[in-house]
């Protein structure tokens, strides 16, 4: 049977952001939630974006094998890809069949059994955005519910054995408390399959897209971090993360 295509909104050949190694980046189009710091704000409408069959993005792949060696490959990300996990399934496969690492970028909060199945077992990583640790501040942060589920997502995970990252953006007086970085200890802390916690210091660089799209940056008068933060935040975290990276 002919596989779904995956409905793409842009790719970039030599990604170095978003995974271990040079990475072909396939940014795929539409997200189920909405954050107020979202730096690919045209990604989100599920509207828009380009049908590619699985077979022109496996072979645009293997064309990029020499530069991706022994630690680089394919990531997806987006939007939110698990939204297409019917469809990435087989490409995931089919990128293994070839010797190309898989990974994906999600915001964990997908629970349908095909996302499920590339979590548990179809994808060689996973990297998890954790947005936020209450679910207040979750719903205020994203404009939807969704944190039981990304830690249900989390624990799925590290129960299958298989590697898995987290990345969480610090966003100085929403996601930085004394609280939050304990929480993060708490929950995640003991986690034997967490190769590492990323922490994305909050940045404006996708305010203009939101600008572009006609629509409203939110945290257009929001700080961001001052080196003390960051110092203080690392300082915090690596007491527990071993594998700590500030970004
Ligand atoms: S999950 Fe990612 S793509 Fe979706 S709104 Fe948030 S930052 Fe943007």
């Amino acid at each position: 049977m002919e596989s779904k295509p995956l409905n793409v909104h842009s790719i970039e050949s030599f990604g170095t952001q978003d995974g271990p190694g040079i990475r072909m980046v396939v940014f795929l189009q539409g997200c189920n939630i909405r954050c107020k710091y979202c730096q690919n704000a045209d990604t989100i409408s599920l509207e828009g974006g380009t049908l590619t069959p699985i077979d022109d993005l496996v072979k645009r792949a293997v064309n990029m094998k020499p530069y991706f060696k022994n630690i680089g490959g394919v990531t997806v990300s987006g939007g939110e890809p698990l939204l297409q996990a019917d469809a990435l399934i087989p490409f995931f496969k089919a990128l293994n069949a070839e010797g190309i690492n898989t990974n994906v970028d999600t915001n964990g909060t997908v629970t349908t059994e095909a996302a499920k199945k590339i979590i548990s077992e179809v994808s060689d990583l996973v990297m998890f955005d954790v947005k936020h640790t209450t679910v207040e501040g979750f719903e205020a942060l994203v404009k939807a519910r969704g944190l039981k589920k990304v830690i249900e997502n989390i624990e799925l995970r590290e129960q299958s054995g298989k590697p898995y990252w987290l990345r969480y953006v610090l966003v100085p007086g929403i996601t930085d408390s004394d609280e939050s970085l304990e929480w993060l200890a708490q929950t995640f802390g003991n986690n034997k399959h967490l190769d590492r916690l990323e922490i994305l210091p909050f940045h404006k660089l996708g305010e203009h897209k939101w600008e572009m799209l006609g629509e409203k940056y939110e945290l257009q008068d929001q700080e961001e971090n001052t080196q003390e933060n960051l110092d203080r935040v690392e300082a915090y975290l690596s007491k527990t993360f071993k594998n700590l990276v500030i970004k």
